[in-house]
């Protein structure tokens, strides 16, 4: 959080503090700030816990921007304050110190020792805390680690712990085909590993509204203007989801309807194109997506698609030879965005050529929305003109697709998804994608982020211990490549696939750039974290992973290592259920 310039500040202390506390207070007004007095005002005997919490509590709550604490040390305060969710509370001595615990720490409270320190070193210190402000950078990685340790508590995340989560109201003896399917897919998912990166567990709220009598609506149009009676309900259900995503985003305008990231990016298409006009993206074999072009989808056969790719040198996006490409066609509109691409996507290079060419930029953030409504990714919106998403990767929230654009495109856009590429929303799942963007709203969400990032690199310098190399070295996202080509030279992407499934190890094996293999074999694999994230793994569960597809891999036909492998993994699910049986 960065505030510039914050209005209200809370002050409090105990017996011992009260009076420098005052003296603060007076400081701060003087200084032109809002100060809210929570206490003590006088020298009876309190308990500082007390008054660390009321800090802390108003600054969580929003109350006041920052807090300000004095205790007789300034140390038993501030370990109260720091224990209330969202507050990072430093006790500070001097100017330096307190300037650090902003600009490093992102601290939103500081706590002085009024027994340690003169009351204008004090004054001098507060100034200094609020003159400074968070720096970023290598510190939002390290900073949302603070709070996932409070998230983690007992040393395991918690959970979003469901209740019913085959289905939410519907009774199985219904149908005791598909209750056995569901049964059966529930035991899938609770123990195997879950690595596919498009992956995620949604949480029973979500899953609840997806199974609510949203399903049996008819809502044609949009909110207030449907062509459908009885829309009361829909139509609040479907205006909360676009305000919550708009927030979350800071979008001009959002169409939460598409029914998933390929309606999606086909609405958009439809929206700014003729059929056979230049469009670019990337290529499916260097990560794009199979809507961005690809000749077997639609976006391939009704669009003149021009791709770009990677360097061969650090396997990253070419944005020279991007930019190249696009004075050379002249698209009409370009696609940024990617399905299995392990690094971060700069959308200011992708800004520039379209200035210069003057084509509409689109950014498909299927794959990211989640890391970047954490902090965790730059977020495209200030850039592109559109952004799409699916609402179920990173995101977290129900299967579908979400479109974000200026106002400039809005009719535009809100036409090509109704009528122009679809009938009647999924209301239910409009519902389940106001339920997930609230979800993604809270604090939590940010560092589930953050964890996403970190399991990843955990995971990969793991892989890279047993000897497998990843495209482009590594990863700064939620996912990484495995180039299987060096660890065993005649081990498919099929083959690897085949057998860390039996292991218990879901994922998808992935053509790697510049493939010899025919997409269908492959010779690397896919790994995301987003699903064993939620669940609450940390970078030592993501060693074992490693360990364990080292171990299958190097024996792909043992049956006794598969049998060996596949037990270990179900104890390690075990230990994390993604949801309450
Ligand atoms: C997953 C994905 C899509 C398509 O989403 P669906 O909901 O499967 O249609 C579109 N673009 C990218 C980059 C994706 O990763």
């Amino acid at each position: 959080m960065k505030i510039d310039a914050p209005a209200t500040i809370a002050v409090a202390a105990d017996h011992a503090g009260w009076e420098l506390k005052d003296r603060l207070a007076e400081h701060l007004r003087a200084n032109g700030y809002e100060v809210i007095d929570l206490g003590t005002n006088g020298p009876e005997s309190v308990d500082y816990p007390d008054f660390g919490e009321a800090v802390g509590s108003a600054v969580a709550a929003g109350t006041a921007a920052l807090g300000v604490a004095v205790c007789g040390s300034g140390l038993g305060i501030a370990m109260a304050a720091g224990k209330v969710a969202g507050i990072r509370a430093a006790t500070v001595y001097d100017e330096t110190s307190a300037r650090l615990a902003r600009k490093h720490n992102d601290a939103n409270v500081i706590c002085l020792g009024a027994r340690l320190i003169e009351p204008e070193r004090a004054s001098a210190a507060v100034d200094a805390f609020l003159g400074a402000s968070f720096e970023g950078g290598r510190h939002v990685p390290r900073v949302h680690k603070i709070g996932a340790i409070a998230e983690r508590g007992d040393g395991t995340a918690r959970r979003i712990g469901p209740t019913h989560p085959r289905s939410t109201t519907w009774a199985p003896k219904n149908d005791p085909d598909i209750d056995a399917v569901l049964s059966a897919e529930l035991e899938r998912q609770m123990t195997t590993v879950q690595l596919i990166a498009s992956e995620n567990f949604a949480s029973p709220a979500v899953m609840a509204a997806t199974g609510s009598v949203l399903t049996n609506k008819y809502s044609e149009g949009y909110p207030r203007r449907r062509y459908y009676g009885g829309n009361v309900n829909a139509d609040t259900s479907e205006q909360l989801a676009i305000d919550r995503v708009k927030a979350l985003f800071g979008a001009e305008h959002a169409n939460v309807q598409p029914h998933s990231g390929s309606q999606a990016n086909a609405a958009v298409y439809l929206a700014l194109l003729d059929t056979g006009d230049t469009v670019m993206g990337m290529s499916l074999d260097q990560g794009g997506h199979l809507t961005h072009g690809s000749p077997v989808n639609a976006s391939g056969r009704l669009y003149n698609f021009v791709s770009y790719g990677l360097t061969h040198s650090d396997e990253r996006i070419d944005y020279e030879a991007m930019a190249d490409l696009a004075r050379e066609h002249r698209p009409k509109l370009i696609v940024a965005g990617a399905t299995a691409y392990p690094r971060r996507i700069d959308p200011v290079p992708f800004r520039e050529v379209c200035d210069e060419i003057g084509a509409v930029f689109m950014f498909d953030a299927a794959h990211i929305a989640g890391l970047i409504v954490g902090g965790v990714h730059i977020n495209p919106v200030p850039y592109a003109d559109i952004v799409t998403f699916t609402t179920h990767k990173t995101m977290r929230g129900p299967r579908g697709g979400t479109i974000l654009c200026t106002q400039e495109y809005a009719k535009r856009i809100d036409s090509a998804v109704f009528p122009g590429s679809q009938g009647g929303p999924l209301d239910h799942a409009v519902a389940a994608k106001a339920v997930g963007f609230a979800e993604a709203a809270r604090p939590e969400f940010a560092h589930y982020q953050a964890r996403i990032v970190s399991n990843a690199a955990a995971l990969a310098d793991a892989l890279g211990s047993h000897g497998f190399r990843l495209v482009s070295g590594g990863t700064d996202n939620h996912l990484l490549l495995i180039d299987l080509r060096t660890f065993d030279a005649d081990l498919t992407g099929k083959v690897a696939q085949e057998a860390l499934d039996a292991a218990g190890i879901t994922l998808n094996r992935n053509s790697i750039p510049d493939d010899p293999r025919s997409p269908f074999v492959t010779s690397g694999l896919r790994m995301g974290t987003p699903s064993v994230t939620t669940q609450g793994m940390g970078p030592a569960e993501m060693a074992k992973i490693a360990e364990f597809t080292a171990r299958v891999l190097r024996a792909p036909d043992d049956e006794d290592v598969i049998a060996q492998v596949r037990a270990e993994v179900a104890e390690l699910c075990a230990a994390f259920p993604p949801y309450d049986r």
